[in-house]
């Protein structure tokens, strides 16, 4: 008797990091590469909107698919940045974080039994997504020769052209890889010729170093068959007002909508009026961050080479990749490291296909943290 949970439910096995965090817990000196999250406060004029529209009583439910001038204001940032155009009345979503468009996607796309092929290493979220929804998941895995991104081949050697959904995320969470236009044109096609509808989540698109950002759904035929996913949380350091935006063609996004107004009602008030702040007044803001993560990646990336440890160079978000440079699994490393210097790492396992043997480092921590954690993972190495 009691509570019997759903079998999608019983069948996601709890987050592999949480044995991290628990370890983590049991010192108070510990450094986290760890995190997910910059570590940079909201900007301030972001913020401030806020508050001004708590102040003056905006505290209502706005439209389901988010306020007007918020969908205006997206519609034309993406339109100058990424060249795509969507548009702000029946063309764009916006919801409880990029979570919540991911989650909408798989919903609104997959009937059970579907194949939804990801390209791993993934963030942890889609896959139990792509099981809430009835679907099955074919991880199409990507390799640290091609700097962990995705290719026609490994597409075609998963058999990702039988899918029915492909998920992709570039700049990736955990590899930090990109992808250029020349990179996704072959992936565009391989979607085109086997019919795919493609999930880009791009929510580490303003987070670049190397080069600018390309979405695959400027590709040739890519515009009806994608939906691109993007967010507050990482460009301006959001992640706790949750909000997000999903655009694609309209019968997509009011499809996703469908299940949004009767799940979510609208995305939270008091986060649109900051976005919209953000979108409006934080250029400036975005570009510092950035700059402070490109110094903080120069500097890890160099330490590493100096004792020695192989990692491709990331081109974006806020993660370096490195191989395990024991013999040991990467989970038995970041166990060890945690343990011995309070450094945690995440193993590359948790991330799915290709991610053993490697270790995502978040440099979403400052440069002395790094500095310091740099220098204990050398303690440890010796
Ligand atoms: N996609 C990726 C790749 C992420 O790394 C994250 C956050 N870790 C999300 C989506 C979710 O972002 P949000 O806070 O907007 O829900």
């Amino acid at each position: 008797m009691g509570i019997t949970l759903s079998e999608r439910v019983q069948a996601v096995p709890p987050s592999g990091i949480r044995k991290f965090f628990e370890l983590a817990e049991e010192r108070d000196d510990v450094i986290s590469l760890g995190v997910g999250e910059p570590d940079f406060a909201t900007p301030w004029r972001a913020r401030t909107a806020a508050v001004d529209s708590l102040e003056r009583g905006q505290t209502s439910y706005t439209a389901n698919r988010g306020m007007r001038e918020l969908r205006e204001a997206i519609s034309d940032h993406v339109d100058a940045k990424y060249d795509l155009g969507y548009d702000a009345e029946d063309e764009i979503l916006v919801t409880a974080g990029a979570s919540e468009a991911v989650d909408l996607a798989f919903r609104a796309f997959v009937n059970p039994g579907d194949t939804v092929a990801v390209a791993e290493p993934a963030y942890v979220s889609y896959a139990p997504g792509v099981t809430f929804a009835g679907g099955e998941v074919l991880p199409v895995a990507t390799y640290e020769r091609d700097e962990f991104r995705l290719t026609r081949s490994a597409l075609e050697d998963s058999g990702a052209g039988d899918a029915e959904v492909l998920v992709m995320c570039f700049p990736n969470n955990p590899t930090g890889a990109t992808m250029r236009e020349q990179h996704l044109r072959p992936i565009a096609e391989f979607a085109v010729e086997n019919d795919l509808t493609v999930v880009s989540d791009e929510i580490y698109a303003a987070l670049q170093y190397e080069h600018d950002h390309t979405s695959i759904a400027t590709l040739p035929g890519m515009r009806e068959r994608t939906v691109v996913v993007n967010g507050f949380s990482k460009a301006y350091a959001m992640t706790g007002l949750r909000l997000g935006y999903v655009m694609g063609p309209s019968e997509a996004v009011m499809g996703m909508n469908r299940i949004h107004q009767y799940g979510m009602l609208s995305a939270p008030t008091t986060a649109q009026h900051a976005a919209l702040e953000a979108l409006s007044s934080c250029d400036d803001a975005v570009e510092e961050m950035t700059a402070a993560y490109d110094r903080r990646r120069n500097f890890l990336l160099a330490r590493f080479d100096e004792l020695g440890i192989e990692c491709f160079r990331a081109k974006g978000a806020f993660y370096a990749f490195p191989e395990v440079p024991t013999d040991q699994t990467g989970d038995a490393f970041a166990e060890d490291l945690l343990k011995a210097e309070g450094v945690a790492v995440v193993p590359g396992s948790v991330f799915g296909d290709g991610g053993e043997g490697h270790l995502r480092v978040s440099y979403a921590t400052g440069l002395d943290d790094l500095r310091e954690a740099t220098d204990r993972l050398e303690r440890f190495l010796d």
